[in-house]
């Protein structure tokens, strides 16, 4: 189970999910999946933004399906996607609407 800070900490520090996050960055060739399918592209890039503090674009595996709902697909290649930061905070500002701060680290450890 991932309901906690903790549980989910411990998730995300793991070798099976460091292994399986570059496995499906690969898989999607780098690439923002939102933004391809909205005829865009964002690739992560090492370009530094100087007033952010760190890279221009980063990508984040995002649960298609949520860790804390679903702990059964937390491995599942099917149920996970490359997203741009940006399309990432989308993602959960739609769904978790009233709970936003409770995602704000999810996923980007
Ligand atoms: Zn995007
Ligand atoms: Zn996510």
């Amino acid at each position: 189970m991932y309901k906690t800070i903790e549980q989910k900490r411990k998730f995300y520090d793991s070798g099976d999910w460091k292994r399986l996050r570059t496995e499906v960055k690969q898989r999607d060739n780098y690439e923002c999946q939102p933004c391809k399918r909205n005829g865009l592209v964002s690739i992560d890039t090492n370009e530094y933004s100087e007033s952010a503090g760190r890279k221009k674009i980063q990508l984040v595996v995002h649960h298609i399906k949520e860790l804390e709902d679903h702990p059964d697909l937390a491995l599942d290649i099917d149920n996970l996607e490359t997203v741009c930061v940006d399309c990432h905070n989308r993602e959960h500002d739609r769904v978790f609407e009233r709970n936003v701060n409770k995602w704000e680290k999810d996923e980007r450890w």
